[in-house]
């Protein structure tokens, strides 16, 4: 089975430090992917990779079976197609919530304001912003502006979603309304792949959970497997830190 999304052997190195080292993965269409794991042991760069925000060293990435990995690919239209939201929002402050979602697909698509705001203002209603698009940034909660970031990113219509760590950042009651997002989209059948220190979240929803170590994937399952009974003792030991 290949499915939505195939890594196979990619390798990422900064400068002598080979921070990827050799990672097959595959995320099936609808599925949810949840990335575990200490600090350092190489999250986010493989999600900067999978959207060629990082070029890879060695490997494939094959997306709907074709390797959008390959040197001198343009990245741009792959990067529309993946979805990428991190820990920090960075909402432009003197934009409002709508606008900011409406950027991108401005300047990308060359769609107009009057076109947009139907598909947007509809974003904003199933996530529960509706009567926050007029305001700016510093007159949302972080919870509300994570999840303005999170609109944002959908606003390009994404075929998969990438998030690193986007509730780390937040005050602990406002987590909660971000993973709601999260739980909403997993159920409207969107491909996604979460680093995340949310076990919780990731124990109840995740189709399959990889454990990462040095820049390696150690061990991968279904939750239920991967939580109850891990095979490898680095992943008992990551565990026993965090559960
Ligand atoms: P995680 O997200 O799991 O905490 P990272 O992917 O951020 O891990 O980092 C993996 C390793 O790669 C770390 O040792 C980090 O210091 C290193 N690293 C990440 N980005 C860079 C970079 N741009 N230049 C040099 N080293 C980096
Ligand atoms: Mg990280």
């Amino acid at each position: 089975m290949t499915g939505k999304l195939s890594l196979r052997g990619v390798r990422k190195s900064f400068g002598d430090t080979e921070v990827i080292r050799g990672i097959d993965l595959d995320v099936g269409e609808g599925e949810m992917v949840c990335l575990i794991g200490a600090s350092g042991s190489g999250k986010s760069t493989l999600l900067r990779c999978i959207n060629l925000l990082e070029p890879v060293d060695d490997g494939t990435i094959r997306l709907d079976g074709v390797d959008i990995a390959e040197p001198g690919l343009d990245p741009r239209p792959v990067r529309r197609r993946i979805g990428i939201v991190f820990q920090s929002y960075n909402l432009f402050p003197h934009m409002t919530a709508a606008e900011n979602a409406m950027l991108a697909p401005r300047r990308v698509h060359g769609r107009d304001r009057a076109a947009l705001m139907g598909p947007v203002t509809a974003l904003f209603r199933r996530f529960g912003l509706a009567d926050r698009m007029d305001h700016y940034p510093d007159q949302l909660s972080g919870g509300q502006q994570q999840r303005v970031a999170i609109i944002r990113a959908l606003a390009m219509e994404p075929e998969i979603m990438l998030f690193d760590e986007i509730t780390s950042a937040l005050d602990p009651e406002l987590v909660g309304e971000v993973l709601d997002v999260l739980r909403q989209l997993h159920r409207d059948g969107m491909t996604m792949i979460l680093a995340t220190h949310e076990m919780g979240f990731a124990r109840e929803l995740a189709d399959k959970v990889c454990f990462l170590d040095g820049g390696v994937i150690l061990e991968q399952g279904p939750p239920s497997s991967l939580f109850s009974a891990p095979s490898q003792q680095r992943t008992r030991a990551f565990l026993s830190r965090v559960l």
